[in-house]
């Protein structure tokens, strides 16, 4: 059995892993187009403190773990510029050696990945225009900062990996500027928690603003309809796209925002072909329904799952879905959120409680903060829709938890009932979980 991997990152190598623990004799063949070998995305804004780590630290295994250690044909600058799905075969081009090869298969995986939209207005093709996707843009971010010493950066988009690109760069020394196309920022988070974040840029005296269009850069100045900002350095995140020109070119189908539209079992329209991560869609288990949230674990859990599928092709299993957890870091704040957001409890027609509570994270016990529950449960029944959580200290074990009771489709009232651990200095003797719970009970 060959199987043909596309994309080597965290969809691709977890596949390709699971492929070859469950069958060690099968051929498993992973063409990523990039030079680096599977790394940890997550880590990369925050390998911009360290001038001496190499972001190749940042390297899940290295070539010889994969390739002798795990059996895998793992092969660079390799990348797949089509796919014949009658043949079962892909053409990949070897950008190291400027040739072409076909490589047949059995089973495809793709696991493309994304790419940052692109801002597409005078000046902003220049060098000094950054998008932190890949390892290769952190590197260009990493030298910038070390050898031109920018004393500001602009950052356009206030999604979650430019809010950490703030939180890195205020504590580099490099004054960040925010500037949002939208009316505000964090749209899938209530305005409970969205207000602590904008505090939290207040306090640091961060300029954000909002409902801006941009017009056009020239040198180091960024045009804008309201004004313009100077900057040493403009890093855009405005959004991602799926990468599928590859996939829908060879006849594949497309779903939800635009991704590869897959099945229970992973698989996609194209025979024997699986697709995994960021490029694909995600089933969303309170939804009943596929939808789109790119994010590690998810990549992982369906390459995965995609591995063993191929393995066991007659009795395949189903991807259980996500429940739509996420966290990141702001400053001294952990900002997280897991189940429903409330446009998507309103679309779905529930009627819902929103309740908040502000508690201590600790009891009598030196350090500690404050942090910010939202729970979100249906009328009457009290089911757990969704929640969201900001605050100092523990916040994103808290917010496992809850996310733990979403799962198992708990309601508000047995939430409240749950035998958390307590010792003054891991929580108060009612856990802001139980409080946040105990709280909403009186709004169902
Ligand atoms: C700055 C940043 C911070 C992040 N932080 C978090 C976090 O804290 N938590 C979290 O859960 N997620 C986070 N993510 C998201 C997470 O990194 C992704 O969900 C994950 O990397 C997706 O893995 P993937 O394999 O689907 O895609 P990718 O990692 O994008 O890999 C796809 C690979 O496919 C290759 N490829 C594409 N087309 C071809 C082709 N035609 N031929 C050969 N190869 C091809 C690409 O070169 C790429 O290397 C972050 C992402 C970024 C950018």
């Amino acid at each position: 059995m060959k199987t043909v991997i596309i994309g080597g990152i965290a969809g691709g190598l977890s596949a390709a892993s699971q492929i070859k623990r469950e069958d060690p004799d099968a051929r498993v063949i992973v063409l990523e187009k990039s030079d680096d070998v599977s790394y940890a995305a997550c880590g990369m804004p925050y390998n911009l403190f360290y001038k001496d780590k190499p972001v190749e630290d940042l390297y899940a295994l290295n070539l010889d773990e994969i390739r002798t250690g795990r059996g895998i044909d793992y092969r660079l600058n390799q990348e797949v510029i089509a796919i014949d799905p009658v043949n079962k075969t892909v053409t990949v081009s070897d950008t190291h050696q400027a040739r072409q090869y076909h490589e047949t298969y059995d089973f495809l995986v793709y696991a493309t990945g994304t790419t940052p939209r692109r801002l597409d207005l005078p000046g902003f093709d220049a060098a000094d225009v950054f998008y932190f996707k890949t390892l290769a843009d952190t590197r260009l971010v990493k030298n910038t900062i070390y050898d031109q010493a920018p004393t500001s950066a602009l950052l356009i988009g206030s999604g979650y990996t430019n809010l950490e690109l703030v939180d890195v760069l205020y504590n580099m020394k490099i004054t960040p500027v925010i500037l949002e196309r939208a009316a505000t920022i964090l749209p899938s988070f209530a305005e409970e928690i969205r207000s602590k974040v904008l505090e939290k840029l207040e306090e640091k005296g961060i300029r954000l603003h909002t409902g801006v269009d941009i017009i056009e850069k020239n040198a180091d100045v960024v045009k804008t309809a309201t004004g313009e900002f100077k900057a040493g350095m403009v890093v855009v995140s405005i959004g991602i796209q799926p990468n599928t020109g590859l996939f829908s070119a060879a006849g594949g189908e497309l779903g939800v925002a635009g991704a590869v539209k897959v099945d229970r079992y992973l698989r996609t329209s194209l025979p024997d072909t699986f697709a995994a991560g960021d490029c694909a869609e995600h089933y969303v288990r309170q939804l009943g329904k596929n939808g789109f949230m790119p994010l590690g674990p998810t990549a992982n859990k369906q390459g995965r799952l995609i591995g063993s599928n191929i393995v066991n092709n007659k009795a395949m299993k189903m991807f259980h879905g996500i429940d739509q957890t996420a966290v990141f870091k702001f400053f001294d704040l952990t900002v997280a959120t897991t189940g429903l957001s409330e446009r998507q409890i309103e679309e779905s027609g529930y009627r819902y409680a929103k309740t908040f509570v502000d508690t201590p994270t600790r009891g009598a016990f030196p350090g500690g903060g404050t942090m910010r529950i939202v729970l979100l449960c249906e009328k009457g029944t009290g089911l757990l829709l969704g929640g969201q959580m900001i605050g100092q200290d523990v916040v994103a074990k808290r917010l496992d938890v809850l996310a733990t009771a979403l799962y198992k489709q708990m309601t508000v009232f047995e939430l409240a009932e749950l035998d958390l651990s307590y010792s003054p200095l891991y929580a108060p003797v009612w856990d802001p979980l139980l409080i946040a719970a105990n709280n909403a009970v009186k709004k169902v």
